[in-house]
């Protein structure tokens, strides 16, 4: 593949470009420079282009990240927001997202911890992850559409950004929203907030609000991103995430007392019940007769031998098992030139997968390009680790990699129910005990909506809170 052989067809309608990139250095300021320079025109150019404050990216940085973890006390703070002491949120997944560290290492890693209850609660938290991946890689597109109860929202312009519906001032927002600028990761219960703010409060449509958010987190992923959106608004559950005060008091103590807001609190007194619509179902919710065909294959296929390892973000650590299987070929990875123009991601999340790229190339031959998968890497006999999303079914069924390695499913897909994460786990875990949290059975699609907080993704079902008149 020769350098710079961008090309534009029939007055633009159809691109083939593939650029063959120079590999980047280590360290933060060249990844930063990388992206400014060679990536120009493929991310938010409103954004700065800096890496995130909290997080590097690369698997030195997911291996001291994982070797912290701290079991112990998960339970208690996993939901906390303020102080930062106070939480417990592993932060691990930003690695997790890209394949830095497997959630089946970490899944068994915890099991292998005893039943004690922050164990087990963190249990329950991968397995909303591995929910979400069958979830997504069962449903695909059809999870850009309200699943459960439709959405009704008021008509309103699009918002150029989450921070635009907030009213100034608002501490428990604004701080959440600082935290995602600064880091590019923000806790479960913080998003609960933005998502509960932007759907319930705000009257806005899930599928925007959750736009936003997927472009600005490092971990962002259509699986567990949709899927929070679709609990929080009510339109995958039945109980909409009516954000109120009484959240932040419970978990950011004294973050009310510095808000210049306190005494005319936006978020007061529960917001009005959610119009929902009936939707019909997709029936792929139910179950599938044909698991294989979006779980990937459970042994190599190979049909040649291949020349290179085709890395994508969603595997980029030391144990994909296609980079596992050959320690000696060079990797080749894609900036797609097409998909991140359209998504327009936070320049940060570029920045951390060129920190793991400049760190893989210290080990191994690296080719970078930037351009059409499809056209660069059809000529060429990758061999790749399947990735349970409709891109990379997509694109691969065009490349016809040289060989294909299973996904490392925590639990292989079998074609169970997705309707409900009870019923996943009943239908997907062999042995219920290693789930200890079950959504509460009056999260089933029959029941209408409540403004009750939700027991959405990874959330617990909150005593319900005083009623402010
Ligand atoms: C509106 C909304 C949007 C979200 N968007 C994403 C996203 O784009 N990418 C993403 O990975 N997660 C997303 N989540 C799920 C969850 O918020 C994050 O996984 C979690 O906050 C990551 O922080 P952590 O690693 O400290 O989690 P921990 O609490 O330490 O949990 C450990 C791991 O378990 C998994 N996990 C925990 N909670 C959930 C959950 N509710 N759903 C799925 N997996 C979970 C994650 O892999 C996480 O890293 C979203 C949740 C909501 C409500």
């Amino acid at each position: 593949m020769s350098h710079s052989t961008a090309s534009d067809l029939s007055a633009g309608l159809i691109r083939v470009s593939a650029e063959l990139l120079p590999t980047p250095g280590t360290g933060r300021a060249a990844a930063e420079s990388f992206v400014a320079t060679t990536l120009a025109g493929l991310y938010d150019d409103g954004l700065p282009v800096a890496g995130s404050t909290r997080f590097r990216g690369g698997q030195a940085a997911a291996d001291a990240a994982l070797a912290s973890l701290r079991i112990d006390g998960y339970a208690t703070g996993r939901n906390e927001v303020f102080p930062e002491r106070e939480r417990s949120a592993t932060a691990l997944s930003p690695y997790l997202r890209h394949g830095l560290i497997r959630l089946v290492d970490v899944w068994d890693h915890v099991r292998s911890a005893g039943r004690t209850r922050d164990a087990d609660k963190l249990a329950d938290q991968l397995l909303w992850q591995e929910y979400a991946r069958h979830w997504y890689a069962r449903m695909g597109h059809t999870t850009k559409q309200s699943v459960r109860w439709g959405q009704d929202p008021s008509e309103q312009p699009a918002s150029p950004s989450l921070r635009s519906t907030i009213e100034p001032g608002m501490a428990c927002l604004e701080l959440t929203l600082d935290e995602l600028d600064d880091d590019g990761w923000i806790p479960n219960q913080s998003r609960l907030w933005v998502a509960g703010h932007w759907t319930v409060r705000e009257d806005r449509h899930w599928q925007e609000g959750e736009d936003l958010l997927f472009r600005r987190l490092l971990d962002g992923s259509r699986a567990a991103n949709r899927l929070g959106w679709q609990w929080a608004a009510g339109t995958g559950s039945t109980k909409p995430y009516g954000f109120t005060r009484w959240q932040v008091e419970q978990r950011a103590a004294g973050l009310c007392a510095t808000c210049d807001l306190v005494h005319q609190c936006p978020v007061e007194n529960f917001p009005d019940d959610p119009r929902r619509t009936a939707v019909e179902q997709p029936v792929e919710l139910r179950g599938s007769e044909q698991p294989e065909r979006y779980a990937g294959p459970d042994v190599p296929l190979r049909v040649a031998a291949p020349d290179r390892v085709w890395l994508t973000a969603e595997s980029l650590g030391r144990d994909d098992p296609a980079l596992r299987a050959h320690p000696d070929l060079p990797a080749v990875f894609v900036f797609d030139e097409a998909l991140l123009e359209r998504l327009r991601l936070a320049p940060m999340r570029l920045v951390f997968l060129v920190e793991c790229l400049a760190e893989l190339a210290e080990t191994r031959g690296l080719e970078l390009y930037r351009g059409d998968p499809v056209a660069i890497l059809t000529d060429l006999a990758v061999a790749v680790t399947y990735a349970p999303v409709p891109g990379f079914r997509r694109r691969a069924a065009r490349i016809a990699p040289a060989e294909i390695h299973p996904w490392p499913w925590v639990f292989r897909p079998n074609g169970g129910s997705v309707v409900s994460f009870s019923q996943w786990v009943e239908d997907t875990v062999p042995d219920r005990r290693e789930a200890s949290q079950f959504e509460p059975p009056s999260a089933r699609a029959s029941e209408a909506p409540t403004r009750h907080p939700a027991s959405g993704p990874g959330h617990e079902l909150p005593s319900d809170p005083p009623h402010r008149a």
